[in-house]
């Protein structure tokens, strides 16, 4: 049969890439989660993606009564789950004042991490009862949540400290942590996603036997993401990619990388933070301290719990 695939943020970029490189090789059904039905829409049609392949389902990961609906609705469906992608995300660098989700936190770390960490928690179960013969779940991470890179080494750096943000539930209170800024918010958000993987993966691969995978796919700097940044960053920051670091990659070739993750049957390890050489072959990379700190990890799960109300 055919697989079935949720991949949140469908409707632009990197999401919408996986879901036309995945729908292309008639293997799969894409539920493309998006908080933009009509663009959504839109974007499924202007990639060619045949009708027949995806289905779009309302989701706001800024909203845990969203991601609740969702679930809801997915159940309905009747479809069984075989894989699912968490990758959208919102990027707020030039942000002056900390947004916030419906429940009160910073949009970021909100949106990226908790809404998230919600839908897979709740989505497991799902996973769990599907009899696909390769499971998996993946969290799109980042090279900016990793400080043993150049990339990660730009200021201001991830850094989820004592985790005094999170667990004063990111209301802006308790700093340092998270929302200080929102360059930041979105690099400690991403190591919650990488951190988040390995957690899935020392606690539920061996019952569930689904592999929990996290990737960089490369700097794709020409989508989406990048929006809210100042319009000379949005000029030179392709031709820098391109040129300069030669770190860039197109969203055709990033989607093609994700929809690897999702089913090429060389890459179903668990506990495993993808990347691709400048030959575009896949390799496990090498996470920074905090990104691979297992004790860190124990916690942000817990925390994450209380926060999204799964404890
Ligand atoms: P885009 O901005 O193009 O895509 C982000 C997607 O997330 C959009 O579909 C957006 O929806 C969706 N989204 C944002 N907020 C919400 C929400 N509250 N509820 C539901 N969906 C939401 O960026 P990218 O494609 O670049 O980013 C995709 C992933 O790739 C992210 O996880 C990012 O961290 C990661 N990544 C990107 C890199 C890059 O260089 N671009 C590098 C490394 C990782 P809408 O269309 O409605 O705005």
């Amino acid at each position: 049969r055919q697989g079935t695939c949720i991949v949140t943020g469908a409707s632009s970029g990197l999401g919408l890439a996986t879901a036309k490189a995945l729908a292309e090789t008639g293997k799969w059904h894409i539920i493309m989660a998006c908080r933009n039905f009509l663009k959504a829409e839109r974007a499924a049609k202007s990639a060619g993606i045949a009708k027949e392949n995806y289905t779009i389902m309302h989701l706001d990961l800024a909203s845990l009564d969203s991601v609740r609906q969702f679930v809801d609705t997915f159940r309905r469906s009747g479809r069984p789950l075989d894989v699912l992608v968490c990758n959208a995300a919102v990027y707020l660098p030039t942000a002056k004042e900390p947004a916030f989700t419906a429940e009160g936190f910073e949009l970021s770390v909100g949106t990226n991490h908790l809404g998230h960490f919600l839908l897979s928690r709740l989505l497991l179960e799902d996973m769990k009862k599907s009899d696909y013969p390769s499971k998996r779940l993946i969290i799109v991470g980042s090279i900016t949540g990793n400080t043993n890179t150049l990339a990660g080494n730009v200021p201001p750096k991830a850094n989820l400290g004592d985790l005094r943000g999170l667990s004063g539930g990111l209301n802006g209170l308790n700093r340092p942590a998270m929302i200080d800024d929102g360059a930041k918010a979105y690099k400690d958000s991403k190591v919650c996603n990488m951190l988040t993987m390995q957690e899935f993966h020392r606690r539920l691969h061996e019952e569930t036997g689904i592999a929990f995978a996290s990737l960089y796919p490369g700097c794709i700097a020409t989508t989406g993401l990048f929006r809210e940044h100042i319009p000379l960053f949005r000029l030179l920051f392709p031709p820098f990619q391109k040129y300069i670091t030669k770190g860039f990659v197109s969203e055709d070739e990033a989607g093609k990388r994700l929809a690897q993750v999702v089913s090429d049957p060389s890459l179903t390890k668990s506990g495993v933070y993808w990347s691709w050489n400048k030959h575009s072959a896949s390799f496990q990379n090498q996470l920074s301290q905090e990104a691979s700190d297992a004790e860190k990890a124990r916690k942000v799960w817990e925390i994450s719990e209380k926060l999204v109300g799964l404890a």
